[in-house]
């Protein structure tokens, strides 16, 4: 008999009977939202990453939409993002009425193309643009340091994407490591808690910050734009009074997931090093052949949210390992080409790098409880493909 062979997704989520024990107490205890357990996340979310500040959300797009609405993002402001990202990066400065300027990718890295940026700002008067969305695509930090002085230079905000990269650094000028979501140099950072990504809540989001003044506008924004803070209050009834100063929305995190994303922040630095491991048996595996494999320059600590391949025949490999059960995924169709944005002008030809990394990429089974035989399986079928 055959044994049936389990399907291989690019990417899943670890639920553990500790994850388990977690979210059962908080079910059972008082409160299942805006209780204990999103500030308790929150502090050690901050103390992952290193920033002064981490503010819950209900998942990484809200996140991205605050991010905007907090640095006061204007119908008509031209942001300045990459193309091969999932959409919600344009999406969350698109929704404040953001003019989204896609700039190519670095060959490379697959990141926002640093030079290219800098060309953009030097070929329009100061003042042309508001801000960069800089995204650690695939878990490869993004060099801050740089993007910060240059938006410096043009009075720009720096927002970093790190829905990718928690757990990722780069080593700056000063040979310090450089955490993702630091908030040593970006204004904002955010996480997604997507069962996808790194830490899986079901559905969540985070902001990390050094600024007091914008973690305190994040802190009103998600919830209405109400204050109960006795320095802002216009007046003061009592006990009970509170104001709507902003037009806020509803993106609060519940307790139930806080308390999974917790339980899951626990295990992050082992899934981390499972990925590191993973990504090494990919690199050895392909390192002869037709396939190029990701970038691992020196300066950095590629997180491994995706482990992405290019290869020419790219349609053919993706249906084959579909016909052995391998669910093997593409990251990103460019978010420029997307009709939606389509319609705002851009084109094909707009960026070039980043159109000509889609026709070949593929993003490979990458998860911390992916087995050594499951990825010989994969590594084996690749490899089969490219030798016929
Ligand atoms: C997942 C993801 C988001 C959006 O996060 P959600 O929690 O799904 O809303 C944004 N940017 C990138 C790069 C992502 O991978």
């Amino acid at each position: 008999m055959i044994k049936e062979r389990k399907t291989i997704p690019y990417g899943r989520q670890e639920i553990t009977e500790e994850d388990v024990r977690a979210v059962v107490e908080t079910l059972q205890s008082d409160f299942l939202t805006q209780g204990p357990k999103i500030a308790e996340f929150e502090k050690r979310f901050a103390g992952y990453t290193g920033a002064k500040y981490a503010v819950a959300v209900s998942n990484g797009t809200a996140a991205l939409h605050l991010a905007g609405l907090a640095l006061n993002v204007q119908p008509g402001d031209k942001v300045i993002t990459s193309p091969n990202t999932f959409a919600a990066s344009a999406n969350g400065f698109r929704y404040c009425g953001a003019d989204i300027q896609f700039v190519d990718i670095d060959p490379d890295t697959y990141n926002l193309d640093f030079q290219k940026v800098k060309l953009l700002l030097e070929a329009h008067p100061k003042g042309t643009f508001r801000g960069i969305v800089a995204v650690d695509f695939a878990g490869y930090p993004v060099d801050l340091e740089k993007f910060k002085s240059l938006a410096d230079e043009y009075g720009l905000f720096l927002v970093e994407d790190a829905c990718h990269a928690p757990g990722g650094y780069f080593i700056n000028s000063k040979k310090q490591q450089v955490s993702c979501g630091s908030g040593e140099y970006a204004d904002l950072s955010v996480f997604s808690f997507h069962p996808v990504k790194h830490i899986a809540a079901g559905e969540g989001g985070m902001l990390t910050t050094n600024s007091l003044s914008l973690y305190e506008k994040l802190m009103r924004m998600r919830t209405h734009g109400i204050t109960k803070s006795l320095e802002i209050l216009r007046e003061n009834h009592g006990g009970w009074y509170y104001e709507m100063q902003e037009l806020g929305y509803n993106y609060r995190i519940t307790d139930i997931q806080a308390t999974l994303g917790m339980s899951q922040l626990e295990r992050a630095e082992v899934g981390l090093s499972k990925r590191k491991e993973i990504a090494k048996r990919y690199d050895e595996a392909f390192s002869v052949g037709k396939i190029k494999t990701p970038c691992v320059a020196g300066e950095v600590s590629h997180a491994y949210h995706l482990y992405v391949i290019q290869t020419k025949d790219r349609k053919g490999l993706y249906d084959y390992l579909r016909t052995h059960q391998i669910f093997a995924q593409v990251h990103y169709i460019p978010v420029h080409l997307m009709p939606y944005y389509r319609n705002l002008g851009w084109k094909k030809g707009d960026c070039p790098v980043a159109e000509e990394y889609y026709e070949y990429c593929l993003s490979l089974p990458m998860y911390p409880t992916l087995t050594t035989e499951e990825q010989d399986f994969v590594i084996e079928k690749v490899l089969e493909f490219l030798s016929a």
